[in-house]
């Protein structure tokens, strides 16, 4: 039975949060902004995947009452790390769903993948808001994880920066005036190659972002635009449009983050510097606001905003998700299982970068036969048919893998 918490007023006591993925780009945001608030906040429980040295020095320098690192194995590490502290140590998956499920008032989900989906959904079961950035998880079981959200009866906070934006703009206002959303995409460091080129690109080329800083995977996701694919899924999911009703534009100033357009003409947009604290201080400070030392923009030095369509030719990761949400959850689950397998071999240099979406496009295609059912309807289905699309992906990788001796010669 899921009870419903108010958000404290942050002057009544300070809000307890807990941070999953701690140490990632979204989790270290996270924190620049909550040390700018010492009295707001208070940070309970962090998690991380295997980075003891750093998950220990975060918990001791936030007072965080417990640290769970998934990775087993490092858990002599983080003990050890921790000694001498009132922090308690803990590791392996179930401890991490534990630690999410810990009774705070806000949780920062920000593991990155699939592997967000378990721990999420416990923080939204647990009654806390959820700040999410792990759009994996409506990816993968966007249903499942939406029909919890309801049951809780709290809203998910966005804090992915383009639906924070529609989340700032829609507020209160009817779902059935709004007639289509825009999210914006600065287009990624490849938006003006040519496909011949963009064959070739290395991860140290991919990994440069233009505007963002952010982890490798959804730096290489921005690259082939299937972070914009995903957030598509996202938006429908989590604001429950018609998959037809977000638009993407390519904006490569990354300043307008997402635009509401209502039945009557007018247009809602939000605008800030391209700086992730700001969507995550909204999230924290919500129904309220905090402040954030960030860049302020000038609008005379910008001197102006452009938008051009994206090119689905030279950026196909766009129409393939488009066509996953059309499938069906299950099909949006494979494309997010076999874009992580791609990713990581991208980056592990076995394949090319365009080889990342043939290889999703593959996957779909063969995942055609597992005769799933339309969307998984439990964790359960939704991390078996996650495993179906690693495996289908993994042996497509190692069919196209680049032989070891032809890599090297090639250079
Ligand atoms: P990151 O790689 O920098 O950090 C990921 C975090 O997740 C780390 O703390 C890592 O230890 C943890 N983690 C990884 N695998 C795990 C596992 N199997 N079990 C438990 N923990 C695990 O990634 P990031 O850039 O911070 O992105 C996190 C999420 O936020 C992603 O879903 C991403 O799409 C989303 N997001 C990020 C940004 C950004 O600016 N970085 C913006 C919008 C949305
Ligand atoms: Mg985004």
């Amino acid at each position: 039975m899921v009870t419903r918490r108010a958000l404290p007023l942050t002057s009544e006591r300070p809000r307890r949060i807990s941070i999953l993925g701690a140490t990632g780009s979204i989790g270290s945001s996270t924190l620049a902004v909550i040390s700018e608030h010492p009295r707001a906040f208070e940070v309970v429980a962090v998690t991380a995947n295997d980075n003891a040295a750093k998950l220990a020095e975060i918990a001791r320098s936030v007072g965080a009452r417990l640290a769970v690192i998934a990775n087993s194995s490092s858990y002599g590490e983080l003990k050890a790390a921790l000694g001498g502290s009132n922090v308690e140590a803990a590791a392996g998956l179930s401890a991490v769903e534990a630690a999410a499920g810990q009774p705070v008032d806000i949780v920062v989900a920000a593991i990155v993948g699939a592997a967000g989906l378990a721990p999420t959904l416990a923080a939204v079961k647990s009654g806390a808001h959820v700040a999410l950035a792990n759009k994996e998880c409506l990816v993968c079981a966007g249903d499942l994880f939406m029909d919890a959200a309801r049951r809780s009866g709290n809203p998910i906070l966005p804090a992915d920066s383009e639906h924070n934006a529609i989340f700032q703009a829609l507020d209160g206002e009817p779902h059935e005036e709004v007639e289509r959303i825009i999210l914006t995409a600065s287009g990624g460091p490849f938006r003006e190659w040519s496909s011949e080129a963009m064959a070739t690109v290395t991860a140290e080329q991919a990994l440069k972002h233009p505007n963002w800083s952010m982890g490798p995977k959804i730096t290489i996701d921005s690259a082939t635009l299937m972070n914009k694919g995903l957030e598509v899924i996202e938006a429908h999911y989590l604001f429950d449009f018609l998959p037809d009703q977000p638009d993407v534009v390519i904006h490569p100033q990354s300043v307008v983050h997402g635009i509401v357009a209502f039945r009557d003409g007018s247009m809602l947009a939000q605008m800030s510097a391209p700086d992730m604290r700001i969507p995550i201080a909204h999230c924290l400070a919500w129904p309220g606001r905090k402040s954030v030392t960030s860049r302020r923009l000038n609008l005379v030095e910008l001197g102006q905003l452009t938008f051009e369509a994206p090119d689905l030719d030279r950026f196909p990761a766009l129409r393939l998700a488009r066509q996953a949400l059309d499938t069906g959850g299950w099909a949006t689950n494979i494309l997010n299982a076999a874009n992580e397998i791609a990713v990581q071999a991208f980056l592990g240099g076995a394949i090319g970068f365009l080889e990342i979406v043939g290889i999703v496009e593959e996957t779909l295609g063969r995942a055609a036969a597992l005769n799933a059912p339309p969307a998984p309807n439990s964790t359960e289905e939704a991390m078996f048919l996650d495993q179906e699309g690693r495996r289908i992906a993994s042996d497509l990788v190692a069919a196209r893998k680049i032989p070891a001796i032809l890599a090297a010669g090639s250079g």
